[in-house]
């Protein structure tokens, strides 16, 4: 058995260098505020082009950290006290209030899972983990039928309740888990772009973990020019560059994050109706949106469905959407009327 996993990090520092590239030609002039860091177990990227007077770099840098620890202090499945992990660990079925960040990001959540006829599960975390892809560092190996059975009876989005009046949720079953990973990173990018705009910064880019949110213009006074990664393990290349203002984007894919097993590929992206991570033509997915949150999720909600259904459901429901579709040893791009529309 011939079991290969390809780590993700490093392909993200590549999304960064591609980013990066595109956003300084000749590399002349400088950003005021330029940081990267880790989070979330990914990096990210935040460049300012116009930094206000009364706001220092280092102030900016700590208000941001501390935004970040904070959300990842809510949301990580990977911190064993985070408020997601307490109510993983927590047993109970009654109504159990949480805070209006962790809230809004399950609210959302959900919607996307309604849109998607739960192509896209948040409670989908148990089969992550059977997988390999999850904090419960399992050997990459594809588990058997019975498995996979035994953990599908833990999952389904309906089985968490909402209460918008109180904020607070409610698990129909005791082993409910739930992995905001396809989700909170978007959210996070969200927060981070409010808190610049509080501070009065109109000139932004924020970037975690290849969910962006880009706001008026960059150092050389034109909109951000963002790089879309042709979806291939291995080789780094650019697919397109594309100038983009004021909106989200978010790109899933199955090149990043995967194992191999005897030669099939088993990516990270798992279909909640059958257990088992996706096996389909399509390569990459990116979205355009108004908020990160929304691209993230929609962006994993599409690659689950994959090119014909999730095309046609991209279409029917307005969303702007590039698929990246496999042929041969190609790759085709399709994109939705919103999308070509939303460059105009
Ligand atoms: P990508 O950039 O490929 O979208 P993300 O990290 O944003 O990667 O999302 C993938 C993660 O989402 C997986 O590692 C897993 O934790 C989780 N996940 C996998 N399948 C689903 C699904 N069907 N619905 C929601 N979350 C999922
Ligand atoms: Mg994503």
């Amino acid at each position: 058995m011939v079991i290969k996993k390809i780590k993700r990090g490093s392909v993200l520092l590549l999304l960064v260098f591609l980013l990066f590239a595109c956003e300084q030609p000749g590399g002349a002039k400088q950003y005021p505020f330029n940081y990267s860091d880790a989070i979330m177990g990914t990096s990210f990227t935040i460049k300012v082009s116009v930094l206000p007077v009364s706001l220092t770099t280092d102030e900016l840098k700590l208000k941001i950290k501390n935004l970040l620890d904070k959300l990842n202090g809510q949301m990580s499945t990977y911190q064993q006290d985070s408020e997601l992990s307490l109510l993983n660990k927590n047993q109970s079925t009654q109504w159990i209030p949480v805070s209006v960040a962790l809230y809004s990001v399950l609210k959302e959540a959900k919607d996307i899972s309604d849109l998607s006829q739960g192509a896209f599960d948040i409670t989908v975390g148990p089969l992550v983990n059977l997988w390999g892809f999850g904090p419960a560092q399992m050997s990459y190996k594809a588990p058997g039928d019975k498995l996979i059975q035994q953990q599908l009876t833990k999952i389904g989005y309906y089985h968490l309740l909402l209460d918008d009046k109180k904020w607070q949720v409610k698990k129909e079953i005791t082993d409910l888990y739930i992995d905001l990973s396809a989700i909170a990173k978007g959210y996070a990018v969200d927060q981070v772009g409010l808190l610049l705009e509080k501070l009065g910064i109109v000139d932004y880019m924020v970037e975690i973990g290849g969910e962006l949110r880009l706001k008026g213009k960059n150092i050389v006074n034109q909109p951000w020019r963002i790089a879309i990664e042709k979806p291939t393990a291995g080789k780094r290349s650019i697919e397109k560059v594309l100038p983009l203002t004021d909106l989200s984007m978010a790109t899933s894919g199955d090149y990043r994050n995967f194992f191999e097993q005897d030669g099939v590929r088993y990516s990270h992206t798992i279909d909640p109706r059958s257990g088992k991570p996706i096996s389909h033509k399509l390569a990459s997915i990116t979205i355009l949106s108004d908020t990160t949150m929304k691209a993230d999720a929609l962006a994993t909600a599409l690659m689950v469905l994959g090119p014909e259904q999730g095309f046609k459901m991209a279409e029917e429901k307005g969303i702007a959407a590039l698929f990246i579709i496999k042929k041969d040893d190609m790759f085709v791009e399709k994109a939705t009327s919103s999308f070509i529309n939303t460059l105009r």
